[in-house]
């Protein structure tokens, strides 16, 4: 993947989605005009309101490696310093570039210190884990030779099309046209695996991938991307702040994570839990768009650096550290720490990191911010309070078939469970079951969870608690546990309770995020402001909402659009029109329902003095 970005849009940078992998068959469903290419960039034609499908031909996998990651770097010279195992078989030692380069100050690339390839990722998994010091060790992948072969269209189309690489389907009227991927797979590896159909903005590539199947890429401005990211079905009940905090933590995971986690794809992130949850257009809503809008392009930065802003559902009350659940190095924007107002009884709790302090902890209630038990909370969070403490009950023999699949072997009667080390939050990093075939040590938190479960356990924050018959055999294990999630980073529970109690959005982030500072992403960001652009989206925006930004500079006080200084108002000027000019209104002043309805827009820009108004003076065409 090339690591600098294209700028082209108002937008922000392209980024690239893996929305779909290791396919024998793709069906998509193009709505307007597409041009269609290759991987060589010849133009194939174009197509307009086609369904298709798609299938892979005469391909060659891609040759793959896979390496230990002894440690990560700011720079190529300080990866090399990095302490590596002292053992000769795994070298000679290299650095990877790893990230992308953004426009501006910060950076997301990173210096990785790797191993010699090794060919399974099984093979060096099982070597690191041996490794002393092994617990901040990451395997990556490596791509050596790209994939061969062609994609071909074998039914929709009269006239049977083949791109050699892949086919490329960029749409002609952007802001229109949309494709739909069918049998897209939701929920990977989760218990909610299921199969939907989405809608997307910009380019869709189906291309040749790295097991010789199909890969299905969407190619948009990370703006645009985040309007869905953002979105669900509570947004518009839930606390604004909590939702900016949210937008900009999801803007940091695209560029933290981004030629990353998927090093050796054609893609930079995927639509999957995996890297962040992308359901494509049609999970855009006004309040998404708008939320985005109103923290376009912010950032969080540490040290010069763009966080990786992890996020879970519920800490529990106390929050995790970055490595205690994955192997990687502690970052100083990741601690673990009290997700409750400074002095809280919970504190005392905190680390909790033994035995005792762990079976007390997740015994009690305590007050913090994500416990929706006691006090008052917003009814949009009533579904949330089984997660805050929870009890899972098996029967021994249960709990025996769970561990038997997820280790590949019969483990034989279960005879013991024991936390070999735990994080500051409760959370178990490393678990001993210890049964009639064996002994075996499982970690970290997600395999923990994925082992104990026949879907997946709420977290690794529990207590296992034991029945046993007359013959001192188990019976019955209870997990006594809390939280919901890794618990790393930003407690989305505990947030909206922040935002719901009157946080702002800066100070949720910096609650969760401590040291960071929040900066503009791009100069093309800043940019975009300054020209306070913003369109209406008629293909994805139901009837009646077609104005949305028009009602919400009015509806919302901090809309984005009505920054400092500037204030508008309507005045109807022909027929379904509406001009706007910069005037005295005060802010959060609302328009009537019905003028929410017109198709054109005019305002001034910030700077706007008599002198330049001409020249600041926008029209839009909603
Ligand atoms: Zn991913
Ligand atoms: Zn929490």
């Amino acid at each position: 993947m090339s690591r600098k970005f294209k700028y082209d849009s108002i937008y922000g940078p392209d980024i690239r989605v893996g929305i779909l992998q290791e396919q024998d068959e793709i069906r998509i469903e193009l709505t307007g005009e597409y041009a269609i290419s290759d991987d060589s960039g010849n133009e194939l034609g174009i197509l307009n309101d086609a369904k298709l499908t798609l299938c892979p031909a005469d391909t060659t996998p891609a040759k793959l490696t896979y390496h230990i990651v002894a440690g990560k770097a700011d720079s190529g010279q300080e990866a090399e310093k990095i302490a590596v195992p002292n053992d000769v078989t795994l070298g000679p030692w290299m650095t990877e570039c790893m990230g992308a380069e953004l426009d501006c100050d910060a950076t997301a690339v990173e210096y990785w210190r790797c191993s010699k390839p090794f060919f399974t990722r099984q093979n060096a998994e099982q070597t690191r884990n041996v490794l002393p010091q092994n617990e901040q060790m990451a395997v990556i992948t490596i791509r050596r030779e790209k994939p061969l072969g062609f994609v071909k269209i074998i039914d929709g189309i009269s006239n049977k099309l083949t791109g050699r690489g892949m086919l490329r389907f960029v749409p002609v009227l952007p802001d229109i046209n949309r494709v739909t991927v069918h049998d897209v797979i939701v929920g990977i590896e989760y218990h909610w695996r299921h199969l939907e159909r989405h809608h997307f903005r910009g380019a869709i590539e189906v291309r040749v991938d790295n097991a010789g199947k199909l890969t299905v890429v969407n190619e948009l401005p990370v703006e645009q991307y985040l309007f869905s990211v953002n979105s669900s079905e509570m947004m518009s009940v839930m606390p604004d702040e909590l939702l900016k905090a949210q937008t900009v933590a999801a803007r940091n995971t695209v560029f933290a994570t981004m030629d990353k986690h998927h090093h050796a794809d054609d893609f930079h992130i995927c639509a999957d839990d995996h890297c962040q949850c992308y359901r494509g257009s049609s999970r855009e809503t006004p309040d998404s768009r708008r939320l985005t809008m109103a923290t376009f392009g912010l950032v969080l930065t540490h040290h010069g650096k763009i966080c990786d802003c992890r996020y879970s559902k519920s800490c529990g009350g106390l929050i995790e550290s970055m490595d205690s659940v994955w192997h990687e190095a502690p970052r100083g924007y990741l601690p673990s720490g009290i997700d409750a107002e400074p002095g809280a009884a919970i504190a005392n709790f905190y680390p909790c990191n033994t035995e005792e302090k762990a079976a007390k902890y997740l015994r009690q209630n305590p007050e913090c911010w994500c416990n929706t038990t006691i006090g008052e909370i917003p009814p949009y969070l009533n579904y949330t309070k089984p997660y805050f403490r929870w009890t899972v009950t098996y029967k021994r023999e249960e709990i025996e078939q769970y561990v038997s699949k997820y280790l590949g072997t019969e483990t034989g009667e279960l005879l013991d469970l024991v936390p070999v080390k735990r994080g500051d939050s409760a959370r178990i990093e490393y678990l001993k079951v210890v049964a009639a075939n064996g002994e075996w040590v499982i970690g970290k938190e997600f395999n923990i969870r994925k082992a104990l479960s026949e879907t997946f356990l709420y977290s690794s924050a529990f207590v296992p608690e034991f029945d046993f018959d007359a013959d001192g055999h188990i019976t019955t294990v209870r997990l006594v546990g809390g939280g919901w999630g890794h618990g790393a980073g930003l407690c989305q529970i505990g947030a909206t309770m922040m935002a719901y109690k009157g946080k702002t959005f800066k100070e949720i982030l910096l609650h969760y995020f401590p040291e960071t500072i929040l900066v503009n992403d791009t100069k093309f960001a800043s940019e975009a402001q300054e020209q306070e652009i913003i369109k209406g989206y008629d293909a994805d925006t139901r009837d009646g909402e077609r104005c949305f930004e028009f009602f919400n500079c009015y509806g919302v006080a901090t809309c984005p659009l009505m920054k400092q200084g500037v204030e508008l108002i309507a005045h109807e000027e022909m027929k379904d029109s509406f001009i706007f000019e910069a005037t005295g209104l005060k802010k959060g002043e609302n328009l009537p329902a019905d003028q929410t309805f017109c198709k054109q827009l005019i305002f001034s820009g910030r700077t706007a003095t008599e002198k330049n108004k001409e020249k600041n003076r926008k029209t839009f065409f909603l």
